[in-house]
């Protein structure tokens, strides 16, 4: 059974666990270096990106997380997860993981509309997927391998980079699986390299 982790610091995490499972793989709550051994893959969820950061220092998981993806192993960062994904962060002059290529800022859909619902046609995924935005970021730049999956408002909202899939909004909180299950197909396909 496929392994797959989610990162447990902050944020939205039992609701991709639930979907996890709900799809017949094993979760794991990622809180040390330790829980990151034999995973398959690893989900960085919503939440806030710069108390996300300072945890992820703390618990000392910057570079195991690291050496994580640059073992290849497929990574799925939503809203404050593709923050901590990216390699360039809008204003600020260091990233955090920095291993997508993709330019984030922060914050981007304006002040007055903190969180809003839209329903969305995404690329090799599907029709009418609902997307919920929370304080979300967009990517403002996306490097020529990077796939783009998805726009809202002529922003760029899901995208793909290899191994990497980032997405602006929270596909965990509704009862839509079809990303997650996109993104446990990116892992089964890097899991039958790994065994071939
Ligand atoms: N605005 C948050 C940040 O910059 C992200 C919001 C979210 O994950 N819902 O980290």
């Amino acid at each position: 059974m496929l392994k797959i982790g989610v990162l447990a610091l902050q944020g939205a995490v039992r609701e991709h666990i639930r979907q996890i499972e709900e799809l017949g793989c094993r979760a794991i709550s990622v809180k040390s270096a330790e829980d990151l051994k034999e995973l398959n893959g690893l989900v960085l969820p919503g939440g806030e990106s710069t108390t996300m950061r300072k945890l992820l220092d703390r618990y000392e998981l910057l570079e195991p997380i690291r050496a994580l993806a640059a073992g290849g192993v497929p990574m799925f960062g939503t809203c404050a997860g593709l923050i901590l994904l990216a390699t360039e962060i809008v204003g600020y002059d260091t990233p955090h993981l920095g291993v997508m290529d993709v330019v984030v800022e922060r914050n981007s859909f304006g002040r007055q509309v903190d969180s809003f619902e839209v329903e969305m046609s995404i690329s090799g995924v599907g029709e009418d997927i609902p997307a919920v935005f929370i304080r979300a970021p967009h990517i403002v730049a996306a490097g020529e391998n990077v796939e783009v999956l998805a726009k809202h408002e002529e922003r760029i909202v899901l995208a793909r980079d290899g191994q990497f899939l980032g997405c602006s909004f929270h596909p965990e909180l509704t009862e839509d699986l079809r990303i997650m299950k996109y993104f446990i197909e990116m892992v089964r396909e890097h899991t039958n390299v790994l065994v071939h």
